[in-house]
């Protein structure tokens, strides 16, 4: 006789949807309360935070070459008159 409660080896996880391992999951404590979510989730969020941002860096960096490309014929149309 075990009056043990074995607890489930899985959690639910709300991004997902479907259950993990429970050694894959975190505990995230919301406005609205403790969500479990897991690690992978997270992690891909942050990974693709990561590539935005470097797309964004790479897009400013761009952004500022052509601004300065522009500058330049400015100045040459100007020097020209
Ligand atoms: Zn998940």
């Amino acid at each position: 006789m075990s009056a043990e409660k074995k607890e489930p080896a899985t959690r639910y996880c709300y991004h997902c949807r479907t259950h993990h391992p429970v050694e894959e999951m975190k505990l995230l404590i919301t406005k609205t309360g403790s969500r479990w979510r897991c690690v992978k989730s997270i992690e891909a969020v942050r990974r693709s935070k990561d590539e935005r941002d470097q797309y964004g860096r790479q897009v400013s960096a761009a952004n500022q070459a052509e601004a300065s490309g522009r500058a330049r014929i400015l100045n040459k149309i100007q020097s020209e008159k």
